[in-house]
């Protein structure tokens, strides 16, 4: 599939279009709006949302913020569309910030260029990004219309993907534009320390003190909500407890948060 060929100016394939709480990193516990972009250019092992790595036919949006009163709307949707439907989300005193998640959301920097400016002019709610931080030739293009980051760094060993090199362009980008980025990283048991080590100098070689979030992997079937034995397990305390001592060797805020929304049971 070419990505640049469906990627547009004016349209977007989206996913859905909720508010809720966020469950991990720097934000955690805040009220976001979440708008989950299609289409994702990798393939973790661990990856919670394969259903965005193709584009539905149908997204679907939260009428009622966080009562999950989903709309169905044809894709593409217009710049417009999703406009009216932001400002419909945007009640009084609820949301914290917007969060573009996805997916891999720089896929649509065409889209985001646009839409960007006017989400935060319509809204003034500042705007997060979640990102795989593979793509800093996108991230250039939106620098001027984000206020947080969210990179999620790879490690070979759990997600199957080796990023190494445009990770430590994308952070290094955040980095000198001085925009606030923290580092997320999941683990599992499977983790080598040689992948902890190659993550924790990366980050300690652009600044000590971007905050590093270690991320024990959800082993919850998305489906029914119960433990798959199949699936990938999180690391015993003992694995985590080292890790976390490894990584503060480089990086001097290292924590250890598991996804909260998985413990609210929020879907
Ligand atoms: S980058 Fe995110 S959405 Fe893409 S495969 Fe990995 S976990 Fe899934």
């Amino acid at each position: 599939m070419d990505i640049k060929n469906i990627t547009k100016e004016h349209s977007a394939h989206l996913i859905e279009v909720f508010s809720a709480i966020q469950g991990e990193g720097l934000n955690v516990g805040t009220r976001q709006i979440f708008i989950r972009f299609a289409l994702c250019d990798l393939r973790c092992h661990f990856c919670d949302s394969a259903h965005t790595w193709k584009i539905p036919a149908i997204c679907k949006i939260e009428h009622t913020p966080g009562l999950r009163d989903f709309q169905n709307y044809s894709n593409p949707v217009t710049l417009e569309k999703l406009l009216v439907w932001i400002h419909q989300q945007n009640a009084p005193f609820i949301h914290d910030s917007i969060s573009l998640t996805g997916g891999e959301p720089l896929i649509h920097a065409p889209f985001l260029i646009q839409f960007l400016p006017q989400v935060r002019e319509l809204t003034e709610l500042p705007i997060y990004l979640e990102t795989a931080g593979h793509r800093p030739e996108q991230l250039t293009q939106l620098i001027p219309y984000l206020n947080l980051v969210g990179m999620d760094m790879k490690l070979p060993s759990v997600s199957g993907e080796n990023y190494w090199q445009a990770h430590k362009e994308f952070l290094q980008l955040c980095y000198e534009s001085k925009l606030e980025v923290f580092v997320k990283i999941i683990v599992s048991e499977n983790t080598e320390l040689i992948d902890l080590q190659t993550a924790g100098e990366i980050v300690g070689s652009i600044n000590p003190y971007i905050p590093v979030f270690l991320q024990p992997v959800t082993p919850l079937d998305t489906a029914t909500g119960s433990i798959n034995q199949n699936m990938m397990l999180p690391p015993s305390p003992e694995q985590i407890l080292t890790w976390q001592v490894l990584m503060k060797e480089f990086v001097k805020q290292v924590r250890v948060i598991p996804q909260t929304h998985k413990m609210l049971n929020q879907l």
